[in-house]
């Protein structure tokens, strides 16, 4: 799946968090249904069991006619209702499955707005909307024909004298199927193509056409062929559809149109994304994950270009006027969202890995110096996830392409794997270590889904967290295996794990397991719940199963699902088996409900500690929408652990668990480790492998900020990070005196970890967004430089001989000694900077400090300077300088340079210098510019339709848009003019729950502000004085 847009923050330092932003082995004769329904099944009995009751109902779903005999359990909390309500929604919400688990008694999935009166052969009308409202959720393909083999041949025009915005594909496809259900109609999904000719469908052996008619049901995407009489049960069938055609157009979607620039010569190449649901923009297919098929793959080109798809090319024809025709060898059985189709004039580096898969790296032709890197991390990775995964890699290549224009960070296609160019080229000596962790990150991420999501398969997108949130925590072993020197299980805490936290606090945040229906909805999903929260509970689960039973249930589950689709029990069950544990009963506490707990420490007498849990809300008093119900009354199956100053023992195991259990009971501890309050201290979840907070007597906390104060280096670093991200969120939803977590800050300027600083730098630039406008801003800056300055002055801005982590650290403490107005450092910078305008061919920044550099010369300088930085970002080939300086260029303190550089951002025109790719990116540096803020709101506001049309049906783009707009909103004009703006839009597209939101972030802010703002004032004053 696409990779989450890191673009934001591997341009600055490598961490700088907006902190504000955000089996069965039954026969699958119905596909994932069957098997989604008796996991379902499965599911709610385990819970009826574990509580004892249940209840029989009846209900019809609204809009369409459920109609389930359904058994529920009660809750916890002992209502039925909230359970009950919750299989409604998730019936209304499309999930037939809910039926099928219910002894459906009667389901007619698609009971009305099907045109039956489209005569052929016309295809879809040309007012296809661009992005379709979410006014059906009942999209689920009918399954009674079951593809088995496309035959798919694409042709792609987009050469001269064909103007771009002629440019189009034709293709044809004959489909094979199976009759499962004696039906007289073939349902496909097909989304801006054109058909013209008849149809034809036979039997395998037959001669007889059984094609009556096609229409189409446009609300659903559904291209429906007629027959003239129903198939027979579990015969085949062969439809040959002869020819479609579709635009090829620069949306980042399908089959789409990129370009780059060569010398003064545009190059255009296509290239393809087809997750989540446009395959069927592609060519007519069941675009749904589990309808797993073969696929055989022929793609025409001219002979200057080259095509590239999932598996090796094994023949060429040519088809005269200069057009040749590649066949590729058969697809095992795999998903249509992984299917990948390139025609392009790109070169490769290639390399074999132990196991004989061909690897080769494919960039733009002045580009490809860049790839060795990644294709030497992507070797070993693929190696090492052979290994540890036990089950071989199984196609016979594997090929990376860095493509000029993606939407995403990068997608796992089966054999294909495209990413963003700042995802997979590095330069040795102009790129920073951030953009090298970056790359190698991506690689491991994408590779991990070669066996997680690509072999095994979500059923349906509601489970996309398995896919993410797993590929999102193994992509951390992936590198730590090649690099363990970057302490990668360090890093995870800051960059996952506090960072969803942030989010997950959220009344508006939404359960990981989420029912799904309309694409917009799928759309939506692709956010830090699904992958950073998905990873965080991986991550808790592997420390109480333990490495090894962990690992062996992996093997389990990928072998006993290969080519198949999963639903998350499966997983839990394969790990179940190899441990003690019911998998099941713990992880659906974490992820049926949102949001997480925090654990109360009391500390009151030597020997004893009482534990309690509660849910953590930034905002306690934030109204619940209602739109999730907790199935366990926000309690969680908790896997507590705790050290003393005693112990002082980090080396937790799951033998040191107490489990704190969704019972919601108080627990005690009895331990003669556990000293006398105010003599020493506790401190709970070491190393933080549990998703939970912390929090403790006032006592227990002095005593915590003592030890940092005195010897900081007794508590690891990675619970120094956690004791600043724990105390400033609990000061946040009034948990815990701000005091304390302001003291949490007394010992920073003796921190020379990058992973406190890190958790440190976030928290604080969440103050640093919240005072920037106020009167207490020059004491702030006066603060932070004072805090900075000891660690400036030692680190100073010299890379040359750094450890990776060591580069990392002075980028963070760089960027904040600029920022607080240190005199040395900005003159530094700009002296560097200025050096190198004399000499623009000979750069003299270190790769690690040019965010700084760049952002502090263009903040200090003159037009001049930002007029070089504009011009070194048009000429600059390695992709993530050019990402530094279109981050730069929003760092000027000219409204006037500031609207002209709006304005670059969202130019389409032909001569436009910022691709659509870093368009959002672009409006949000600038959104967190003080001075900028308001301009890029007001532009948005003004360019609603413009946004509307080219973000809103994408994956990231147009939730971090919104996110990044409204970060630092905290006051109630800010909110009127939030709400009002909400409220004048019938269709928000993908950024409906974006804007819900922002909306519950603006009020937590503006509480803050009343609560904190006076506290924070006179702790300033006493520090500055
Ligand atoms: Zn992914």
């Amino acid at each position: 799946m696409p990779e989450n847009n890191y673009e934001l923050e591997d341009v600055t330092v490598k961490y700088k968090s907006d902190i504000n932003s955000l089996n069965d082995s039954a026969p699958r004769d119905r596909g994932m249904y069957i098997s989604t329904a008796k996991a379902f099944i499965l599911a709610f009995l385990a819970i009826a069991i574990a509580v004892g009751v249940g209840i029989i109902v009846h209900f019809a779903g609204p809009g369409s006619t459920f109609e389930c005999k359904c058994t529920y359990p009660t809750t916890d909390s002992g209502s039925s209702s909230a359970a009950m309500q919750q299989c409604k929604d998730w019936a209304a919400a499309g999930n037939a499955v809910i039926c099928s688990a219910c002894n459906a008694t009667s389901y007619t999935p698609y009971p009305s707005n099907v045109s039956t009166s489209n005569p052929v052969p016309t295809g879809p009308p040309k007012t296809t909307p661009a992005t379709p409202k979410p006014t059906v959720k009942d999209v689920r393909i009918p399954l009674h024909m079951m593809p088995i083999k496309y035959t798919v041949e694409l042709q792609v025009f987009m050469y001269a004298p064909l103007e771009p915005a002629a440019f189009y594909f034709n293709g044809s496809v004959i489909i094979s199927f199976e009759c499962k259900n004696a039906t007289d109609k073939i349902y496909l999904h097909s989304n801006k193509l054109n058909y013209t000719g008849p149809f034809r469908v036979t039997t395998e052996n037959g001669i007889e056409d059984l094609y009556r008619n096609h229409t189409f049901d446009m609300d659903r995407q559904f291209l429906i062929v007629h027959l003239t009489q129903k198939c027979a049960l579990n015969n085949k069938y062969i439809l040959e559809i002869p020819h479609f055609r579709g635009p090829l157009v620069s949306d980042l979607a399908g089959l789409y149109l990129s370009s780059y620039k060569r010398g003064n010569q545009t190059i255009h190449i296509a290239t393809s994304q087809m997750q989540p649901t446009d395959a069927r923009k592609t060519f007519p297919c069941m675009d749904e994950p589990a309808i797993k098929a073969q696929f055989e793959v022929t793609l025409v080109r001219k002979s200057h270009m080259v095509s590239i798809s999932n598996m090796p090319n094994i023949s060429m024809e040519a088809r005269g006027d200069n057009w040749f025709a590649d066949k590729f060898k058969v697809t095992p059985k795999m998903s249509t969202y992984l299917l990948a189709f390139i025609i392009c004039d790109f070169h490769y580096t290639k390399a074999m890995t132990e196991n004989n898969v061909t690897y080769r790296a494919y960039a733009r032709p002045d580009a490809i110096d860049q790839t060795p890197y990644s294709l030497e991390t992507g070797v070993k990775i693929l190696t090492f996830f052979e290994k540890y995964f036990n089950v071989t890699y199984p196609l016979p290549k594997q090929d990376m392409i860095a493509i000029p224009d993606f939407a995403a960070g990068a997608m796992e296609n089966w054999g294909l794997i495209t990413y963003r160019e700042t995802a997979m080229l590095y330069q040795p000596g102009v790129s920073s270590a951030g953009n090298k962790q970056r790359v190698a990150i991506v690689v491991s991420h994408e590779l991990a889904h070669q066996w997680f999501g690509n072999l095994v398969t979500p059923s349906w997108w509601d489970d996309l967290w398995l896919n993410e949130g797993f590929a999102s925590y193994v992509e951390y072993m992936g590198v730590d295996h090649v690099h363990p020197d970057w302490k990668m299980f360090e890093q995870f805490v800051v960059e996952d794990l506090q960072d969803v936290f942030n989010f997950d606090g959220l009344i508006s945040s939404h359960p990981v397991y989420v029912p799904v229906a309309h694409p917009d909805e799928i759309n939506e999903i692709f956010d830090k719940i699904s992958y950073a929260k998905g990873a965080t509970i991986i991550r808790m689960m592997r420390f109480f199963l333990g490495d090894t039973n962990f690992q062996k249930g992996l093997t389990d589950y990928l072998r006993s699902l290969e080519y198949e689709a999963a639903f998350h029990d499966d997983l839990w069950y394969a790990l179940g088996n190899r441990s003690a544990f019911h998998v099941k009963e713990v992880m659906d506490t974490w992820t049926l409900q949102m949001n997480y707990p925090t654990v109360m420490v009391s500390h009151n007498q030597q020997g004893r500690l009482s534990l309690k849990q509660s849910r953590y809300l930034q905002d306690p008093n934030a109204a619940d929408p209602g739109k999730y119900v907790s199935p366990f009354g926000y309690k969680w199956e908790i896997p507590f652990t705790y050290t003393t100053s005693s112990q002082r023992r980090f080396d937790v195991t799951s033998k040191d668990i107490t489990w704190l259990h969704k019972t919601g009971n108080d627990m005690v501890v009895m331990d003669n480790a556990i000293p006398a309050p105010g003599v020493g201290w506790v401190l709970g979840n070491p190393m933080q492998y549990g998703y939970y907070r912390v929090n403790y007597d006032r006592t227990n906390w002095d005593m915590l900020i003592q030890q940092l104060v005195t010897n900081h280096t007794v508590i690891h670093a990675i619970n120094r990070a956690q004791i600043i991200n724990d105390a400033w969120s609990l000061a946040q939803s009034g948990d815990l005196a701000m005091e304390v977590a302001l003291q949490t800050t007394n010992y920073l300027d003796k921190e020379r970890e990058y992973v406190p600083w890190a958790a440190a730098s976030s928290q604080l630039s969440f103050v640093n967004s919240m005072l920037a406008r106020h009167p207490l801003y020059g004491s702030f800056k006066n603060f932070m430089r004072s805090k900075t300055g000891d660690a400036f002055k030692e680190l100073t801005m010299n890379n040359t001989g750094s450890t990776h982590l060591e580069s990392f650290l002075r980028s963070t403490i760089s960027d904040l000694a600029c920022v607080y107005g240190n005199t040395r450092c900005i003159d530094e910078a700009k002296r560097l900077f200025r050096q190198w305008r004399d000499n623009p061919d000979n750069n003299p920044v270190d790769p690690g400090i040019k965010s700084t550099v760049y952002c502090t010369a263009v903040a200090e300088g003159t037009l001049d300077d930002w007029e070089f930085a504009l011009a070194r970002y048009r000429v600059e080939n390695l992709a993530a300088d050019k990402m530094r300086l279109l981050s730069a260029l929003a760092c000027s303190k000219d409204s006037w340079v500031l609207s002209r550089y709006l304005l670059m951002a969202i130019d389409k025109s032909s001569q436009a210098d910022i691709r659509k790719q870093d368009a959002v990116n672009v409006i949000i540096f600038i959104s967190r510019n003080v001075i900028g803020r308001s301009l890029a709101w007001d532009l948005f506001r003004d360019k609603w339709d413009f946004f509307l049309k080219d973000f809103g049906g994408g994956s990231f783009g147009f939730t971090n848009l919104i996110s990044g707009l409204t970060s630092s909103f905290n006051t109630e004009f800010d909110l009127s003019q939030l709400k009002a703006f909400k409220e004048s839009k019938n269709d928000l597209g993908s950024g409906a729950r974006a804007f819900d939101q922002a909306l519950e972030k603006t009020r937590s802010n503006i509480k803050w502000m009343t609560a904190h703002v006076p506290v924070i004032q006179k702790w300033l004053e006493s520090q500055n004085t």
